[in-house]
């Protein structure tokens, strides 16, 4: 901030701020250091369960676990520009505290008995040694395998060694790892996200995992910071096919803006605005034909990939949107096309607010304005800028 304005590029006669300080800056504030040290570190951040689809279709529960840890390397050094994990996370967790917080969860659940799969997310990389002490990974590993669930980890590309596949696959041999590229475009991973791998860190990765036959789940974002809406559909989609046909499952991401980060700067600056939910029906429509040629939907054998949208804060200011009126029927057409990956699910949708988002698609496709035309499509101005 200078003289209360929001400025991104640092004060007028300084030098001018790098990405990597205005991912930092949040992170050491007032708010955000008492958070950090509010909660106990022996109880797990989140625990709760959804429906989901087993490797072969099978549907099934799944529990998603999600610890307290010491967060991301990456972030330690630099962070990604949406990345609101820092809120979550304290540089003191132990491997006792995740041993107790896997026990809790554990308990709570009766030893996953009714989970088909379980999903454990560490908000960074479970097999990065210097986030997550290795004893607790191998009983992660280990507890999964012996339960027989199907495990879902996250992970960056630099852990997927085959060194450390190796070593995992010994232990548990058939598991899934989620990694979050984002974006299959080294311009949009530096500039953009500041994510601090390349896409051929991903290739490798991936082919690393195809060698000890581990399942590959793609995260892409859509409509990354400094990104207009009809940049964000062009690219989206081109990602998409860069990558269908080296994963089992995409998973696209749309923007939704977490408190103390870049894109909350800019979201508050009136320089961003979440994607609308029209781009994800448009985005869908775009790619379904060659994720699923024959339209058999999900587990038929024709298809390339699943591609799943779950829109966290759907029809929120903050989350994926519309105009108000038409949200939750959007979100939830595309929730239903997420676990059948029939086209039909998004038959039917209209409302007056389609033709607003057509024309700005439309003008960002035909202007340089690289930011986007878009304006907020409702709520009151003052509420909008002030975080929550
Ligand atoms: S790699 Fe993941 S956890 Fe780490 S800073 Fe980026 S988004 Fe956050
Ligand atoms: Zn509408």
């Amino acid at each position: 901030m200078s003289e209360g304005k929001l400025t991104m590029v640092g004060e007028a006669d300084k030098r001018p701020a790098r990405i990597h300080h205005l991912v930092k800056a949040p992170a050491n504030t007032p708010w955000a250091l008492e958070r950090k040290n509010s909660w106990d570190a022996k109880d797990p951040a989140t625990v709760y369960y959804t429906p989901e689809t087993l490797a072969d279709g099978t549907p099934t529960t799944a529990l998603t676990v999600i610890l307290r840890t010491k967060g991301c390397h990456w972030w330690w050094s630099s962070g990604c520009t949406f990345c609101g994990y820092f809120n979550d996370t304290r540089d003191d967790v132990t491997s006792e505290d995740l041993h107790s917080q896997w026990e809790k969860s554990l308990g709570k659940f009766e030893d996953f008995d009714k989970m088909g799969m379980i999903k454990v997310y560490t908000s960074g990389s479970l097999f990065e040694d210097r986030e997550i002490p290795v004893d607790f990974q191998e009983r992660v590993l280990k507890d999964c395998y012996e339960f027989g669930k199907e495990l879902v980890v996250e992970s960056r590309t630099e852990q997927m060694t085959e060194e450390k596949l190796e070593w995992a696959t010994t232990i548990n041999p058939n598991f899934s790892v989620a990694i979050g590229l984002e974006a299959y475009d080294d311009e949009v991973l530096r500039f953009h996200v500041n994510k601090g791998f390349s896409i051929k860190s991903w290739d490798k990765a991936v082919e690393n995992l195809r060698k000890f036959n581990l399942r590959v789940k793609t995260y892409l974002m859509f409509k990354p910071p400094f990104m207009s809406e009809g940049d964000a559909l062009v690219h989206g989609a081109k990602w998409i096919r860069d990558v269908a046909s080296r994963s089992d499952e995409i998973s696209v991401n749309p923007m939704n803006i977490q408190r103390g980060t870049v894109i909350d700067r800019l979201f508050r600056a009136n320089e961003y605005r979440p994607p609308w939910l029209w781009s994800l029906i448009q985005l869908i429509r775009d790619v379904h034909d060659e994720i699923h040629p024959s339209n058999s939907g999900n587990g038929a054998k024709d298809q390339i990939c699943r591609l799943i949208i779950h829109p966290t804060a759907g029809g929120k200011v903050r989350g994926s949107h519309n105009c108000g009126k038409c949200d939750s029927e959007v979100v939830a057409a595309i929730e239903r096309y997420s676990v059948s990956g029939l086209i039909e699910e998004l038959d039917d949708l209209t409302c007056f607010c389609e033709e607003i988002w057509r024309s700005e698609v439309e003008l960002d496709s035909n202007y340089p304005i690289p930011l986007g035309v878009g304006r907020n499509r409702r709520g009151n101005i003052i509420e909008n800028l002030r975080s929550p």
